[in-house]
């Protein structure tokens, strides 16, 4: 009996102590669970693990530069130098390594969709000091096979709030992706080869005179991006800009 009054004392405590906690602190970090003040922001923790991009970066493809090189208000990296940047514009908000694949393979593959929030806010941040204006947001497309397994597209979640943040239309009707068997661990003369002809624009009208802004999760190679520019420019777009939540930067 007593022993029943106490345990029902503790348990009432502990759900005080809960709703104190959920009423002061109502949101979780969504890769941690530690709560947090901002419905789907990150922790202390969570954030300072991972490798934010800053400047120096390269101007035109956001390649991250070590921090003490003073290169200009504008460098290039070797690649955009030599011309193999054919985007007008690539920002990524951080280095691909543990932190950022821990946050986006769930997002990708297990349905982790929470993870969005705080990956499309720090895409916004990463393009905060562009003078972009595109006129119409695309997330990269899956095969139709690809998003019939996973059930989303996490690209066009990304997309979502920076077409908002932009205040313009999210497009995900003008390109077509054919199903190809997955590229994993190819280098990046293989996965050119395997994405080109993959992307088919369909509905050119809406492509014709635009600027575009494609979002996509990761950067690899960027050979996604510069297939889907080829075909954009071909299309009539007149500028095409691509933003990731991470980025693969090996040493240059
Ligand atoms: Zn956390
Ligand atoms: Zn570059």
């Amino acid at each position: 009996m007593v022993n029943s009054k106490h345990s029902r004392a503790i348990q009432l405590i502990s759900n005080i102590a809960r709703f104190s906690v959920n009423f002061l602190f109502p949101s979780a970090c969504p890769l941690c669970g530690a709560a947090v003040s901002v419905d789907g922001e990150l922790c202390a923790d969570c954030w300072t693990a991972f490798n934010w991009i800053s400047r120096p970066m390269c101007d035109k493809c956001g390649y991250p530069f070590p921090a003490n090189l003073d290169l200009g208000s504008h460098p290039l990296c070797p690649n955009c130098m030599a011309g193999g940047c054919a985007l007008d514009l690539i920002r990524s908000a951080c280095v691909y390594d543990d932190a950022s694949r821990a946050a986006v393979l769930p997002f990708k593959h297990a349905g982790r969709i929470k993870n969005s929030a705080f990956m499309s806010r720090a895409m916004i941040w990463a393009l905060r000091d562009t003078d972009l204006s595109p006129d119409i947001v695309i997330p990269v497309p899956l095969a139709w096979r690809r998003m019939f397994h996973r059930g989303y597209n996490q690209a066009t979640l990304l997309a979502r709030p920076i077409a908002r943040a932009y205040g313009v239309p999210l497009d995900t009707a003008s390109i077509h992706r054919k199903y190809r068997p997955d590229m994993g661990h190819k280098n990046a003369a293989q996965r050119a080869e395997n994405i080109h002809g993959v992307f088919t624009i369909t509905r050119p009208d809406k492509i014709a005179g635009r600027r575009i802004l494609l979002v996509d999760d990761v950067m690899t190679t960027g050979a996604t991006f510069s297939e889907l520019n080829r075909v954009l420019r071909r299309a009539g777009a007149t500028a095409v800009y691509g933003v990731t939540f991470c980025r693969v930067a090996r040493a240059i």
